[in-house]
């Protein structure tokens, strides 16, 4: 029997789902089958648009369902799918396109205006999912109803069928290629740990061209679930269509969470529906989990994953209150461990912080044109290295931070993420983010950047105070600083590398 590739995965669900609603976007909303024949259409329209199968093809788009339909039919005509964040910029966008060697881009009208003349000779495709005086063709005019000229029962396993660039975080972001079955494992098991059925209704602002915004989308279609997929994060919407829509599960980044309980102070909301949510992408305070759990009556179940896995590795199969601040427990078939920080090849002993390694089909085929970075990245006997310091206890995974964005002060090792954990907990803060600024006497310092809570002005002298509480002397921020807003990664991480002390002294608001 031949084995299921992602690119048949709508196909499978549209003949189990049929008439079921699949996706419900911008007022838009798509049977399984109708998301089934426009994925075909789509694949017939490349194939006779002269694309190629195993030549790349870039998706450059906001959350929308011509996204979906795109993405799927871009694997159907055997392509190497490139999905983009909307929000690059059009050189940006530029650069990943070139360095991937795209043939094509599918983009949303916005972007299509946005990228203008800036694209490489090479795309001999640009279609547009709007009018638009710079496309060549329209999304309509591409749906094609000839067959597509590849078929997915020559597709082996290790096969490439995706570029997904890394959400540069902690530099340029370098194009991580997935393997077939990686993909398709994710989905499946992502599904399995959360027990994912026809029966959810699941709803998400996270930009499909990140793999959590990917996975949390295709594990929901792979189960036959609805997903309402939103646009953009807009808090006070989102609690609104938890009840317009009988939302099961929201999946989401931590800053989407505390802004939801943000809004939660001026707004009313029904969670009766709610039966899960997730969260992961970058660590979360458990004050922000308590209160979310406490509000909405639902476990947040935390996740953890990179581009480099084509998705997820670890999550939690069920609510498990020991096993608080975890990411879970390794993927099926997926093997996780934490490597001693001196000797990669000895294991960390349980309890004590090393590198977390993952090995196993989920792992990355490598980076794209770049033979350096993917031999500094994956061992030789296939671990990946995954830049996270980490421990474990029994099956369950603990994450204290990245590697890189370590603070060394005065020769004590401090983590941005710890002192953000805490932070987070004082009333008066929404949103936290700790950087690190250069001190001619100690090296490097944390800063930390509090957005207020609706309604409060935070006292950095309190919330030093607060801090003392909690940390020991040495992780004590040397400076509050009380902003509007934090800088963010298009996938809405808090981007640290990015956090500078505004002008003047300690606590002026920057706008
Ligand atoms: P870049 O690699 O370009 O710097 P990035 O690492 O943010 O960007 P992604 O692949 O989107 O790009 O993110 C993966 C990283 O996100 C992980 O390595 C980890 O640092 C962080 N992360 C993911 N889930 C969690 C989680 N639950 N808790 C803490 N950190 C997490
Ligand atoms: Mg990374």
């Amino acid at each position: 029997m031949r084995a299921l590739d992602p690119a048949d995965m709508i196909g499978v669900a549209a003949a189990r789902h049929g008439d079921r609603i699949a996706l419900v976007c911008r007022g838009r909303t798509l049977t399984y089958a109708a998301l089934d024949a426009t994925a075909g259409q789509v694949a017939a329209g490349l194939t006779g648009q002269g694309i190629r199968p195993g030549e790349r093809v870039t998706l450059f788009s906001e959350n929308r369902w011509e996204w979906v339909a795109a993405y799927h039919g871009i694997l159907r005509a055997g392509c190497v799918v490139n999905p983009v964040n909307a929000m690059l910029t059009a050189p940006e966008l530029a650069a990943i396109v070139e360095d991937c060697g795209s043939a094509a881009l599918l983009a949303s009208g916005p972007c299509t205006e946005r990228i203008n003349s800036t694209l490489p000779d090479g795309v001999r495709l640009r279609v547009s999912f709007d009018d638009s005086p710079t496309a060549v063709v329209r999304f309509t005019e591409l749906l094609g109803d000839g067959p597509a000229g590849w078929d997915s029962a020559s597709a082996r396993p290790r096969d490439l069928c995706g570029i997904s660039y890394t959400s540069g975080t902690t530099g340029r972001p370098k194009g991580a290629m997935q393997a077939r079955e990686a993909l398709l494992l994710n989905w499946a098991y992502t599904a399995a740990m959360h027990g994912r059925s026809a029966a959810d209704v699941v709803l998400t602002a996270l930009p499909l061209p990140h793999v959590y915004g990917n996975c949390a989308v295709n594990s929901a279609l792979l189960a036959g679930a609805t997903v309402v997929l939103e646009p953009r994060f807009d808090a006070t919407r989102m609690l609104g269509l938890v009840a317009e829509h009988g939302v099961t599960m929201i999946e989401g980044v931590p800053a989407m969470y505390a802004m939801l309980l943000d809004a939660l102070a001026t707004t009313v909301a029904d969670f009766t529906t709610l039966t899960r949510c997730t969260v992961g992408g970058q660590t979360i305070s458990d004050a922000v989990v308590d209160a979310w759990e406490k509000a909405t009556g639902a476990p947040l179940l935390e996740l953890w994953g990179m581009t480099e896995l084509s998705g997820l590795a670890t999550t939690h199969a069920a609510y498990a209150p020991s096993a608080r601040g975890s990411i879970g427990v390794a993927f099926p078939g997926t093997e996780v461990r934490v490597a001693s920080l001196d000797q990669v090849t000895a294991d960390a002993p349980e309890g004590e912080d090393g590198e977390l390694m993952v090995r196993g089909p989920l792992v990355t085929l490598g980076y794209y044109g770049n033979e350096a970075a993917t031999r500094e990245t994956i061992e030789p006997d296939g671990w990946l290295h995954t830049g996270d310091i980490a421990h474990r206890h029994g099956a369950h995974f603990y994450i204290v931070d990245r590697l890189k964005d370590m603070i060394l002060t005065g020769g004590y090792n401090i983590y941005p993420a710890e002192i953000e954990r805490v932070l987070a907990g004082h009333p008066d803060v929404a949103l936290v983010g700790v950087g690190r600024v250069s001190d001619p006497r100690l090296g490097e310092v944390a800063h930390a950047y509090v957005v207020p809570a609706q309604g409060q002005s935070p006292d950095p002298d309190a919330i030093l105070a607060f801090a003392r509480t909690q940390l020991a002397p040495y992780k004590i921020p040397k400076a509050v600083h009380v902003v509007a807003a934090l800088p963010t990664t298009s996938s809405g991480k808090i981007r640290r590398r990015d956090l500078a002390p505004p002008p003047g002294p300690p606590g002026t608001l920057m706008t």
